[in-house]
């Protein structure tokens, strides 16, 4: 759509780059779990770390259950196949994000933008021989706050990026997770997959139906006639 994005917009990340700036060394008052994305995005901040699997629940319950594949392989028993690091708490494999706050100014207007990356490698069922499938996620996404929701639908149909309402804090974690959810396949499925022989076991239609149920959140989160968006506390 010509002219969607008009008006120069500046560089996605904004502000000046130091290159001697830390990555990792934040404000000690920055806390993920409540972030202030207007002060963040004002002083041009950015923030790294990671979260194990585990502490996503959401997330955490995406992933193949750890007996996974235990009923296909009844005959075979202790040959059941086991995940690396899937232990009953898991919280060696993590998510790692990054996250960049920028003022973008357009016709003498501040717009709060927040460009969140993150990346962790998951475990997911495979959904042809229900066996373990290691998928690795990466998000990259630029998401601008507005002031209120009317603000927010109004942009939604204007701009390609994700468009939130700024609340007082925001919890960057649930966020994460959200756009984790989103980044699933919709149906996982080894290329090919490692036992030919599963597929007598199940009934292929019905496993299907068990496709991402997350994946109904890319759609809701285009409509911006309810509370809409990701969490923000
Ligand atoms: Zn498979």
């Amino acid at each position: 759509m010509p002219g969607r994005r008009s008006g120069g917009s500046s560089d996605p990340d904004g502000g000046p780059v130091d290159p001697t700036y830390n990555l990792f060394m934040t404000s000690p008052a920055l806390d993920p779990l409540r972030l202030n994305v207007a002060h963040f995005a004002a002083d041009a901040q950015d923030a790294a770390g990671d979260w194990a699997v585990a502490e996503l629940p959401r997330l955490a319950d995406s992933e193949c259950p750890p007996d996974a594949g235990a009923p296909l392989k009844g005959a075979v028993g202790a040959d059941a196949p086991k995940l690396p690091g899937r232990a009953a708490r898991d919280t060696a494999r993590r998510v790692r994000w990054h996250a960049v706050g920028s003022l973008r100014k357009l016709g003498g207007e501040d717009q709060v933008w927040l460009h969140l990356q993150a990346d962790a490698d998951v475990v997911l069922q495979c959904q042809r021989c229900l066996l373990p499938l290691a998928e690795s996620v990466h998000v990259d996404r630029h998401f601008r706050f507005v002031a209120d929701e009317d603000a927010a639908a109004a942009l939604d149909d204007e701009i390609e990026d994700e468009v939130l309402v700024l609340a007082r804090s925001l919890n960057l974690r649930d966020l994460v997770e959200d756009e984790m959810l989103l980044a699933l396949p919709l149906v996982p499925r080894h290329e090919v997959c490692p036992e030919a022989v599963a597929m007598q076991f199940g009934d292929v239609e019905a496993v299907e139906e068990k496709a991402n149920p997350f994946a109904s959140l890319a759609i809701l989160r285009k409509d911006k006639s309810g509370d809409g968006g990701p969490d923000i506390a």
